[in-house]
């Protein structure tokens, strides 16, 4: 009774701080960012066919040396301490994060420099050995930490998506390895392309068996992938395969909306906080409002998050975000969070309520 009450609370709670964003939002005015997608390297051990950002340091090796350091990033969080004062959700990513030789004491200064954030690292899951010392070293003073890995299909499958032969086998090692190590929150990703989606249920139930929870979608184009391969969310023998899994999950709100955009049957209707609430970091300091629009709001090495985010430049972009849309999950979880909404009209009208509300209590609990 007591749980439901604070979960309700919460919900409440929630819906009324909405209504101060969705005015900020509406004159375009800034916002302290609440949940940053980091970009530590661009460095990775994959070969995947959907991203190429394990090319980036092929053609262009010396690049590397711009990617920003950990004192360089002691420095940043320091002088913005205030405008970082709202960030509650951190999630490292890449390239492959573990790859960077700075990595522990990375989340260490975050750890450190934003004690009330949840710090969420994603991998591969190519080096088992190196992401067992790194991440035991950083249990050891980040107990919270989440991991999430990436299942692109069964065996045979996930190692021609990700072009490198045997990554199912270490990803599933580096999946026991981070259960051996008491990792509480574990998830996966899967990203659907021509040559897995016949393959995500079974990629579900396999997962299922581990424990671990799995969020499939659409490959997506954009800077943060480094590619233009573009026929995944066109292909409709693709779309007909997400369509018939995501049928299965009628109280999900992104699954549920995800499958009707598909099907041409509904719109966007989710504003979208990328540029106020959430923003997109890369390994060279460059502010982005999120993984699928390539225009940077300014670099944090040169200035600070105030400036940036008050600039005109940035007021401008976040304009055009008003009239922008797409169904990406990493932005679309963070926006439902902020402005629920639309997630309250759907849960109304179209959800199945028991299976939503269970999830939208983890989720609510997650960031609170
Ligand atoms: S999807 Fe991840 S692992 Fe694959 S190439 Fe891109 S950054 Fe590397
Ligand atoms: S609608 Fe999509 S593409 Fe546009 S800003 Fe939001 S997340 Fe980025």
């Amino acid at each position: 009774m007591q749980k439901k009450f604070s979960f309700l609370w919460l919900a409440f709670r929630r819906l009324l701080t909405s209504l101060v964003y969705k005015v900020k939002r509406e004159f375009s005015l800034p916002i302290k960012p609440i949940f940053i997608n980091f970009s530590a390297t661009y460095r990775c051990n994959s070969r995947c066919l959907m991203c190429n950002n394990w090319q980036r340091y092929q053609k262009d090796p010396q690049k590397v040396k711009e990617e920003l350091t950990v004192a360089d990033w002691e420095k940043i969080f320091k002088r913005d301490k205030d405008w970082f004062s709202s960030v509650r959700h951190f999630g490292i990513a890449g390239g492959e994060p573990f790859l960077k030789t700075d990595l522990v004491e990375l989340v260490r200064l975050i750890h450190k420099d934003l004690p009330k954030v949840k710090i969420g690292l994603q991998t591969n899951g190519l080096e088992p050995k190196i992401i067992a010392l790194k991440l035991k070293e950083i249990l050891s003073f980040c107990p919270g930490i989440t991991l999430a890995v990436s299942i692109d299909g069964m065996e045979k499958t996930h190692d021609k998506v990700r072009g490198v032969k045997g990554s199912f086998r270490r990803v599933l090692e580096t999946v026991r390895i981070a259960h051996r190590l008491g990792i509480k929150e574990i998830t996966a990703g899967m990203t659907v392309v021509k040559e897995n989606h016949r393959e995500i249920t079974e990629v579900i139930e396999r997962m299922k068996k581990l424990g671990i929870e799995v969020s499939f979608y659409p490959a997506d184009q954009g800077e943060y992938y480094h590619t233009e391969r573009k026929e995944n969310r066109k292909d409709q023998v693709v779309v007909k395969s997400l369509v018939n899994t995501l049928e299965k999950f009628p109280g999900d709100y992104f699954k549920d909306n995800l499958r009707r955009i598909l099907l041409g049957s509904s719109k966007r209707s989710l504003p979208c906080y990328s540029g106020w609430t959430s923003l997109v970091l890369d390994p060279y300091g460059e502010i982005k409002p999120c993984v699928l629009r390539s225009e940077s709001l300014g670099n944090l090495k040169k200035e600070p998050l105030a400036e940036i985010l008050t600039s005109s430049k940035a007021e401008k972009i976040r304009k055009e975000i008003k009239k922008c849309s797409c169904f990406s999950l990493c932005e679309v979880s963070t926006s439902a969070v902020i402005d629920p909404w639309d997630v309250v009209f759907w849960f109304l009208f179209k959800a199945d309520k028991k299976t939503f509300l269970q999830k939208a209590e983890e989720r609510l609990k997650a960031i609170s």
